[in-house]
């Protein structure tokens, strides 16, 4: 399916044009058809003479209704470049044609309206001329341009037959595999409820299927679709679309916002994009000028830096930090233009680089500019690599998302990646290719990866050697040292751990050669100690006892070790001890069901405080549970 889409000056007979074409009167509000000026977005639609069905969108002309030619121009495949033989260009001419370029509309026709009103065929030459002169170094270079009049129907069916010549040749709108529809009519219609309308691209949708409608993250479901007033039962990509939505009320939604497949696309604030400036506008650019910003259907404010020019020179381009002051829901890839409201002038546009900016950028740095450039610029693979770069972790899901390419190809291209080695994936499986696409398994580049595994090791290697007495570094420390969050830094050591590189325990990390060895003197400090143990097991001495013999690293060994356990703030058991009483008040248990506090102390002839200590211990690890002054068996 294709899009059609109307432009040029007002009052140069677009709406009659197509009415001429298609029979069907765009102008849908009665103002409209009072003022006979098509203030909204028309929609037609009109089979060409090969039998092809394609959709006509008639963009409004007049100056203060941009913003509704932008809302539609957006999604068009073929501009219908609309110029009044008996005027020629004028400045809105000029203006749609730049907004035309700027959107890179793939393909396009001239045609030269009320050709009835021109008698003299010198003069139609001479408009002609112009004409071909302003489309130079456009978009519409080299364009058909045809002269056309509803009145006497001259040139309609040469106008048709080009249509059809350009759609013959003409690239489909490719299928993504995830729908969009950037929404720019929203209304009611009784019995059916909630209706919105735009241009769908990159994928197709289904009646009866969930979606998600963004900025706002809202949930709907597909009741009903149409195209052209016929239902259907999917809409394909590239056509104009009708969707009943249940779920969502019409005041919750407006133009600009995207209907899509729920679970991928993420607004954003922060992007980053080529600008070009065109010729026309009358001044530099300034660094951080505010602005309108549109794409899709969507309009917002926003504030443009600079990143690697001063200010930006008419007809330059630059690259640039586009700071929003709300959410939009874009893609890599995507064009946008930008505004000024007042005095309304349009300022230019290009291409969005990346939709989420990791951060704001200083200016004028030199290795940022060049990623940018590679993002533009890149194959699949190159963009994975670059989206990649520095430390980012994405989720595979994430990255495809972010690539812009077809599901396909980005399934594809990254499953090759992972198995070269160059990107790592944090999983002990390699996921299904089809699965990659939906799956939240985190991905980094191998160069990332190799970095994160030499920055562990060097924060293990000074850690063992400050405490050459401790098996491990808490893994907790390590997490916070490497500001990480709790999955990755998890599955990190996981797969650190399955490679070999690292020894990973329940709360320790280690190098793999890291080995704890005692001094002669720290040997005998602790045989000492344990001598003090085994001389009264029941009554050992206190912790602080212990610290102040051995010092705390040589205790937190013994802890460590397992050599000697800690069941209270001051009372340790050597490990021996603690196995041969806990066996004995399971055995008591089994044959009393309860036991006290004082029928520990007796049992063990201890103090109340070590018998205390101890099953306070055993309900910490779930053998007992206490009830009131007595403890069971769990
Ligand atoms: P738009 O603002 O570009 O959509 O222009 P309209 O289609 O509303 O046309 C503006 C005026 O030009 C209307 O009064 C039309 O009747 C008139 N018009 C449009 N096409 C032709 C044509 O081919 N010949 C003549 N003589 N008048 C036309």
């Amino acid at each position: 399916m294709f899009v059609i889409g109307t432009a040029g000056h007002v009052d140069h007979g677009k709406s009659t044009l197509v009415y001429a074409l298609t029979g069907i009167n765009p102008d849908r509000l009665r103002e409209e058809q009072e003022r006979q000026m098509t203030i909204d977005l028309g929609f037609a639609w009109l089979t060409l003479p090969s039998g092809r069905e394609v959709s006509i969108i008639d963009v409004p002309g007049h100056e203060d209704f941009i913003k509704n030619m932008l809302a539609g121009v957006g999604g068009i495949d073929v501009a219908l470049f609309v110029v009044a033989a008996d005027e020629s260009v004028m400045p809105q001419t000029r203006e749609h044609l730049a907004i035309i370029d700027l959107l890179k509309v793939p393909y396009g026709v001239v045609a030269l309206t009320k050709s009835d009103l021109v008698q003299d065929p010198e003069w139609l030459e001479l408009v002609r001329e112009e004409v071909r002169e302003e489309l130079r170094g456009t978009v519409l270079e080299g364009a058909s341009i045809i002269p056309v009049s509803a009145v006497t129907g001259r040139g309609l069916q040469e106008l048709l037959g080009e249509l059809d010549r350009i759609l013959d040749v003409a690239q489909p709108r490719q299928d993504l595999g995830r729908p969009r529809l950037s929404i720019d009519r929203v209304f009611s219609i009784a019995g059916f409820g909630t209706v919105v309308t735009g241009t769908l691209i990159d994928g197709r949708l289904t009646v009866g299927e969930e979606v998600q409608i963004l900025p706002g993250d809202l949930r709907a479901r597909i009741r009903g679709l149409q195209m052209h007033k016929t239902k259907v039962q999917e809409a394909l990509p590239g056509s104009r679309v009708a969707i009943n939505l249940s779920g969502v009320a019409v005041e919750d939604l407006r133009r600009g916002q995207v209907v899509t497949r729920p679970g991928w696309l993420e607004p954003t604030m922060l992007l980053d994009a080529r600008l070009k400036l065109l010729n026309r506008v009358p001044w530099p650019l300034k660094h951080n000028a505010a602005v309108e910003f549109y794409a899709g259907s969507a309009r917002v404010v926003g504030y443009v830096r600079i990143l690697d020019k001063e200010q930006l020179l008419p007809g330059e381009m630059a690259w640039v930090q586009l700071r929003l002051a709300e959410p939009v829901a874009v893609v890599r890839g995507d064009r946008y233009i930008v505004r000024l409201a007042s005095p309304s002038l349009t300022l230019g546009g290009g291409e969005i680089v990346q939709p989420h900016a990791p951060r704001r950028y200083p200016r004028f740095r030199s290795e940022i500019i060049a990623r940018l450039e590679a993002l533009s610029r890149g194959t699949c693979a190159e963009v994975f690599l670059e989206l990649l770069a520095g430390t980012t972790i994405l989720e595979a899901r994430e990255l495809i998302q972010r690539s812009n390419f077809s599901v396909m190809e980005a399934t594809r291209t990254l499953r090759a990646l992972v198995e070269k080695g160059e990107i790592i994936i944090l999983a002990a499986q390699i996921p299904e290719e089809q699965a990659l696409a939906h799956c939240a398994v985190p991905l980094l580049a191998r160069n990332t990866w190799e970095g994160l595994l030499t920055q562990i090791k060097e924060i293990l290697e000074a850690y063992h050697e400050r405490f050459p007495l401790r098996a491990g570094m808490p893994r907790e420390e390590l997490k916070s040292r490497l500001q990480m969050g709790a999955e990755h830094f998890n599955l990190i050591l996981e797969r650190a751990a399955r490679e070999g590189e690292l020894v990973v325990t329940p709360l320790a990390v280690r190098l793999p050669a890291h080995r704890v060895v005692l001094s002669p003197d720290q040997r005998r400090a602790v045989d000492r100690v344990l001598a003090m143990f085994r001389a009264d097991p029941y009554m050992p001495p206190s912790l602080a006892q212990v610290e102040g013999e051995l010092g705390s690293e040589l205790l937190q060994f013994l802890l460590e070790e397992g050599l000697l356990i800690k069941v209270s703030d001051s009372v340790l058991f050597d490990a021996e001890t603690y196995a041969e009483m806990e066996r004995r008040v399971v055995a008591y248990l089994k044959e009393h069901q309860r036991i006290t506090v004082a029928e520990v102390r007796d049992l063990f002839g201890t103090s109340r405080k070590y018998a205390l200590g101890f099953l306070e211990d055993l309900d910490r690890r779930h053998i007992t549970k206490r009830l009131g002054d007595v403890r069971i068996l769990r």
